[in-house]
């Protein structure tokens, strides 16, 4: 018996399993990262904030001059359509634009390539564990690593080129922390392995202008703040200033905003989260319960 539970793929235009959906080894997604994606959550049992998600992968394959049959309805009603098939109400979406293979064997022009669209689903799932949000985040601001430079990769461009990301990761651990934030090779920050991040200085909320995605989960973050009243500047944010400052926080559609306690060998807010984090997860995720951002599935 198939086991749906665990998530459910679209590859090919066939729902399958999520422990079946393969794609082939000679695609130029698995040999050239060429490739692109995004991802939305589903949170009981409604798609948040779809159209930004849509939008977002849209422009993504324009940049990347990825071009696939699909189009947004067409991409809406097959994400729809797998997490029913999964049956969860609360699941991490994934849809992805690869350049595939090329359809003259062996050619190593990308417009010989046929692009394809493949989606899958799995149980919600958070960047940062429900634990380490508990106690609050340790980060570790990687020196050994920089985010790759944007006129290389465009860090706009939702992407599989994560190799910076994980050398991070591990300078974060062999620093007992529980994840990276890295800088660009100005030294301003850019962001981490799955997330954007923000500050919080002497009542300002601050995030990176560039260097990073231009996340969902910042942006209904910085529309919380702009409801609460709290100014926000999307800047460059300098090493020196964000190591100085009162909070820190990140963001990302796989947990939402999760607080920090510790950035380096620093110790924030006595360690516990700081006042202004605190009131904008909060809000965030009352956000997520408004019907005007919802798109429910229709569940069989
Ligand atoms: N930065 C990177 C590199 C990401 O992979 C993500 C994704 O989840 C984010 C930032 C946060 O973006 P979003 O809030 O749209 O999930």
């Amino acid at each position: 018996m198939h086991d749906w539970s665990k998530g459910a793929a679209i590859i090919r235009g066939e729902i399958v399993p999520i422990a079946e959906a393969r794609i082939g080894v000679t695609d130029w997604g698995m040999t050239r990262s060429d490739i692109t994606y995004d991802v939305a959550p589903v949170l009981e049992g409604a798609f948040f904030r779809l159209p930004d998600y849509l939008a977002r992968f849209a422009a993504s394959r324009a940049a990347l001059r990825l071009s696939i049959p699909e189009d947004d309805a067409a991409i809406r009603a097959t994400l729809h359509a797998i997490v029913a098939r999964a049956g969860l109400r609360n699941a991490y979406v994934a849809m992805v634009a690869s350049r595939g293979a090329p359809a003259v064997p062996g050619s190593r022009d990308p417009r010989d390539c046929v692009n394809h669209f493949y989606a899958w689903c799995v149980p919600y799932l958070r960047v940062i564990s429900a634990e380490v949000e508990a106690r609050g985040a340790r980060i570790w601001i990687a020196r050994q690593t920089h985010r790759i430079p944007e006129d290389s990769i465009n860090p706009r461009v939702k992407n599989y080129h994560w190799g910076d990301f994980t050398q991070a990761l591990f300078e974060a651990y062999d620093h007992g922390a529980d994840t990276a934030v890295l800088t660009d090779h100005a030294g301003n920050i850019a962001e981490g392995p799955g997330f954007n991040v923000f500050c919080v200085s002497g009542g300002r909320l601050i995030t990176p202008r560039g260097h990073c995605l231009e996340g969902i989960t910042r942006q209904t973050v910085l529309d919380a703040a702009a409801e609460a009243g709290v100014a926000a500047e999307v800047r460059d944010i300098p090493l020196a200033e964000f190591l100085d400052a009162d909070e820190v926080f990140t963001a990302t559609t796989a947990g939402g905003p999760v607080p920090v306690v510790r950035v380096d060998d620093r110790i924030l807010g006595n360690g516990a989260p700081g006042p202004v984090s605190e009131m904008l997860r909060e809000r965030y995720w009352q956000m997520t319960r408004r019907a005007a951002l919802r798109d429910p599935v229709v569940y069989a």
